[in-house]
């Protein structure tokens, strides 16, 4: 139950500390990098990739220090890897398709956030953007989105 309730932690975690690093970092002093990811370039990889590898490697940090005494730390570090794939296959392969082959299935849910996302980047400026988190959405975007796919 302790491992558990700590993947958890370290699940929701990552979607508030990922909305205010957004918010007030990426959409602030590190604008630099993150607006490779707000105005499309050619090739595969963007400079705001940096962010996912940055979370990623705290998380293999801390799986490697918590792992000797399986303490709060590996499971943490669960947690944030849980995250980093859910967020990976719903922001990078189903809303921004870099996997062509794979098509975003229609469901309340998907379609609700990708709605939230795409609002978030409609704009490619550092200071006008809306909606920064990517599970946890306001409730508007909820709803007619089944006219907009
Ligand atoms: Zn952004
Ligand atoms: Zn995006």
């Amino acid at each position: 139950m302790f491992g558990f309730s700590l993947i958890i932690v370290g699940f929701l975690g990552m979607e508030f500390f990922s909305w205010a690093i957004h918010k007030y970092l990426m959409h602030g002093v590190l604008w630099s990098i993150h607006k490779t990811h707000h105005r499309k370039q050619s090739g595969y990889f963007e400079l705001n990739d940096l962010f996912s590898l940055f979370f990623g490697s705290v998380a293999i940090l801390l799986i490697i220090f918590g792992f000797e005494n399986l303490d709060y730390r590996f499971w943490i570090g669960c947690g944030i890897t849980l995250y980093g794939f859910v967020y990976f296959v719903l922001h990078d392969i189903l809303i921004h398709r870099r996997v062509k082959k794979w098509r975003r299935p229609a469901g309340y849910y998907l379609d609700g956030i990708t709605q939230a996302h795409r609002a978030h980047h409609k704009s490619d400026q550092r200071d006008d953007s809306v909606s920064f988190g990517l599970l946890i959405v306001p409730r508007r975007y909820f709803k007619h989105n089944r006219s907009n796919k």
